[in-house]
C-alpha cells in the first residue's frame, strides 16, 4: 500500500513553511483528515494496519485514541480489528477519559493517532487509562513521522520520541521529513513566515 501516494492524491501532504505542534517547523504538514474524508480510503488504511497487528499477534481488547487527531484513525482501526473503541480529551489541557467511557482492570488498550511525531499525545492518552487500571499493550499511526521505530522499518528511533521501547508501533509508512527548531530553520532564515496548519484554511 502505498501511502504516500494516498496522501499526496488527497491533498493531504502539504508544502511550505509549517508550526507543528510540538513547536517545530517544518516543510510539510499531513493532514490526515483529507485522507480520511474518503471512508472508503479509511476502511482501507485501517485494514492494512489491523493485519500488522494481527500478524505479530497483539492481543488487543480496545482501541484508545486521544481527540481530535486520532478520532477517525482509531475508530477505523477498532472497526477492522473489530474491537471496542473510546477515546480520551483535553479538558483544561489536560488528556481525559470522558463521556462514560470505563476501563476495566485487564483490558489490553492500543492507542491509536493518526500521525505519530514524538507521541506525546499518544502517552498522555496511555497514561490517562493505565492511571485509571488498563494495561497499553501497543501504538499504532497511518503514518510515523520518523522520531519513533515502527514494526518492519529499518528506519531507528531518535532521542526525541517518547513512546516506550518496550511496546510495539504499528504504522503503514514513514514519512521521514527534516524538522527544524524555530531558530534553526532556514525557511524562516530566508525570510518566510511560519504558518500554523488549520489556522488559515487548511
Ligand atoms: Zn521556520
Amino acid at each position: 500500500m502505498d501511502v504516500k501516494k494516498i496522501y499526496m492524491d488527497a491533498n493531504a501532504l502539504l508544502h511550505g513553511h509549517f508550526k507543528l505542534s510540538s513547536g517545530n517547523h517544518s516543510e510539510y504538514y499531513l493532514q490526515s483528515a483529507k485522507v480520511l474524508e474518503d471512508p472508503e480510503t479509511a476502511r482501507l488504511l485501517a485494514e492494512a494496519l489491523a493485519a500488522q497487528i494481527r500478524d505479530y499477534g497483539l492481543e488487543v481488547d480496545t482501541v484508545c485514541s486521544p481527540a481530535i487527531g486520532g478520532l477517525i484513525a482509531g475508530f477505523a482501526l477498532a472497526s477492522a480489528l473489530g474491537c471496542r473503541y473510546i477515546f480520551t480529551e483535553r479538558v483544561e489541557g489536560k488528556m481525559t477519559l470522558r463521556r462514560g467511557f470505563e476501563v476495566k482492570g485487564d483490558e489490553k488498550i492500543l492507542i491509536c493517532e493518526d500521525i505519530i511525531t514524538t507521541g506525546g499525545s499518544a502517552m498522555e492518552a496511555a497514561a490517562e487509562v493505565e492511571r485509571l487500571g488498563a494495561q497499553v499493550v501497543g501504538f499504532a499511526a497511518l503514518a510515523n513521522r520518523g522520531f519513533c521505530k515502527r514494526e518492519g522499518s529499518s528506519l531507528e528511533r531518535k532521542p526525541n520520541c517518547k513512546l516506550p521501547e518496550n511496546l510495539p508501533l504499528f504504522a503503514l509508512a514513514d514519512f521521514d521529513f527534516e524538522m527544524y527548531a524555530p531558530e534553526e530553520c532556514p525557511l524562516c532564515k530566508s525570510g518566510s513566515q511560519a504558518i500554523k496548519p488549520g489556522s488559515r484554511g487548511n
